[in-house]
């Protein structure tokens, strides 16, 4: 399993690093909110930049994959795991603040987003409301552009702080962020350290009804109560991945655990003990129905973490 692959001398370099905390030979499936992947042979987090930075350094020395596990909200971790370390920013990175009482919030990219959302109810900050009911950290919202209907990240986002691979510190203002569907470019191997957001003064009581307006829609809409990562493939332009999938029949369909939620057709929810293979043949089925059906190539919007579907 990938997960024991770690080479011995960068093992011990890992376990001594100044401000870094480890978990080692850990399953990632209580990682991610789909409840499903394999081992990882390290998971580090930092509790402060400097042990960010010496951590990236050492891995980097020693050309070691590493990734940033957010909440692991957006991922399919494949049932062989990864070589490649996890480092989480949850411990280090979380705090959040008001620097301009006009309505710019700093926070760090491990903040979960339902902390973030709640400060800004506190502050009568308003804008960040399409957030609610969007689990996972800010980190992982920025990489991925969350959002809805109702708004994105790139909305609201006025600046990030990386790290770049380098270990030079980078500030990028909105004007230099390439934000897309679903994505926020950046540079190689960068790690999203925390953002400026630019948001709105408003009453608390209008936040709140808003808030409380789009969890219900959510509730009407979508699984909550199963395990997923919530919707697995890219709506294609003019139309919606889940509309094409319980067109072609999918919607209930069942793979070992895994299955095409009758609720939602584009969520796949974990009925208890589903594999990454069992979801992977769920999406390969999914892309193949609705290509012969509707020549409408399916896109991934969850992320594969992993090389191996089938080990
Ligand atoms: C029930 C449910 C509902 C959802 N609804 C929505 C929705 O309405 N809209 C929507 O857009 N998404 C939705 N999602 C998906 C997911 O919640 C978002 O994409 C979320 O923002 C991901 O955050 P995360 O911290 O969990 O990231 P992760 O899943 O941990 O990571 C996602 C990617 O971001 C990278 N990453 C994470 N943090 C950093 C960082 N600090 N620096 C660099 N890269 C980083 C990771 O390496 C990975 O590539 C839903 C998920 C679930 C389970």
């Amino acid at each position: 399993m990938w997960g024991m692959t770690l080479d011995p001398q960068l093992k011990k370099q890992l376990q001594h690093l100044d401000g870094v905390e480890a978990d080692w030979d850990i399953i990632l499936a209580g990682h991610t909110s789909l409840r499903v992947g394999g081992p990882v042979s390290c998971l580090l987090r930092p509790l402060d930049l400097a042990g960010l930075q010496t951590a990236v350094q050492v891995l980097n020395q020693k050309h070691h994959p590493y990734f940033i596990l957010g909440r692991g909200t957006n991922l399919l971790v494949q049932d062989g795991g990864t070589k490649a370390v996890a480092i989480s920013l949850e411990k280090g990175f979380s705090q959040v603040e008001c620097i301009d009482p006009t309505g710019r919030v700093k926070a760090g990219a491990g903040l979960r987003l339902s902390r973030l959302l709640r400060f800004c109810l506190q502050q009568g900050l308003s804008g960040l409301e399409f957030i609610a009911g969007i689990p996972g950290s800010l980190g992982g919202a920025l990489r991925m552009n969350a959002g809805t209907h109702a708004g994105k990240m790139a909305d609201v986002c006025e600046a990030v702080y990386l790290l770049l691979s380098d270990g030079t510190l980078k500030k990028l203002m909105r004007t230099k962020l390439s934000f897309s569907y679903r994505r926020l470019e950046l540079p190689p191997a960068a790690v999203v350290l925390g953002a400026e957001l630019l948001l709105t003064p408003s009453s608390r009581e209008q936040i709140r009804q808003r808030i409380r307006s789009l969890l219900e829609v959510r509730k009407e809409k979508q699984p909550w109560q199963l395990p997923s990562a919530g919707s697995v493939f890219k709506n294609p332009p003019g139309d919606f991945a889940g509309r094409l999938i319980e067109a072609v029949g999918l919607k209930g369909v069942r793979i070992g655990d895994a299955q095409i939620s009758p609720k939602h057709a584009n969520f796949i929810v974990n009925r208890g003990r589903a594999r990454a293979s069992d979801v992977h043949a769920l999406i390969q089925l999914a892309q193949e129905k609705v290509s012969e059906e509707f020549g409408v190539q399916l896109e991934l919007e969850i992320e594969v973490v992993g090389n191996n579907y089938n080990s």
